[in-house]
């Protein structure tokens, strides 16, 4: 993919994710890693800004240092604030080429209340039963970044406790489907829970 392709691809799937109510607010990231000129770059959503809209001239293209490439009087946007956390996974894994962070909300109430989110089939083989959790550090610092690179090298999402949830593939389609994936698998759990609770509830009732 050339660069004018990666800024078509954030911008669709950042808009995508806003619509789908999957990033509310100014929440969430999205990246893409893609070679130019023989050296590795990622393009990244900017910081202070709704995933709603961006576009291909407020995305932010960085070295693997996070240092801004295309800085311009047109661009003076900052990358993301999670860059480190996107740029550490790309670091560690070199069959990753796209990052989806989202605050989408059922699956960050289950980060929240530490409940597990079991992983259903639709995304290959399943390694770990459970969506595995990464220990809460502060949004945007290098404790977070080190934490979730960490745990995304064997496993291509993970919820952040009391945050979100990170997904990567190998590229971005990969990436955000199984982000929306994870919400809806969610849903689902979140959904059966109660009806369950609802017919053991029932259950008792009759046998009184
Ligand atoms: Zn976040």
């Amino acid at each position: 993919m050339d660069k004018k392709e990666v800024l078509r691809k954030i911008t669709d799937v950042s808009n995508y994710l806003y619509e789908k109510g999957l990033v509310p607010g100014k929440s969430g990231n999205v990246s893409f890693r893609f070679v130019a000129n023989g050296s590795e770059n990622v393009a990244i959503t900017p910081s202070g800004v709704s995933l709603k809209d961006v576009d291909e001239k407020n995305i932010v293209i960085v070295d693997m240092d996070g240092n801004k490439l295309n800085e311009s009087l047109e661009n003076d946007k900052k990358a993301s604030s999670e860059v480190f956390m996107h740029i550490n996974v790309y670091k560690k894994n070199d069959e990753v080429n796209g990052i989806v962070h989202t605050h989408s909300p059922v699956a960050t109430g289950f980060a929240f209340a530490e409940e597990k989110i079991k992983r259903l089939e639709g995304f290959g083989t399943i390694k770990n039963p459970f969506i595995p959790f990464v220990e809460y550090a502060t949004p945007g610092t290098m404790e977070l970044a080190e934490n979730v690179s960490k745990a995304l090298e064997n496993e291509d999402v993970v919820l952040l406790k009391r945050h979100g949830i990170v997904a990567c593939g190998e590229n971005l389609d990969d990436a955000f489907l199984l982000a929306e994936f994870v919400e809806e698998t969610a849903k689902i759990q979140l959904v059966s829970s109660l009806l369950s609770r609802g017919q053991t509830q029932a259950h008792l009732k009759r046998s009184i």
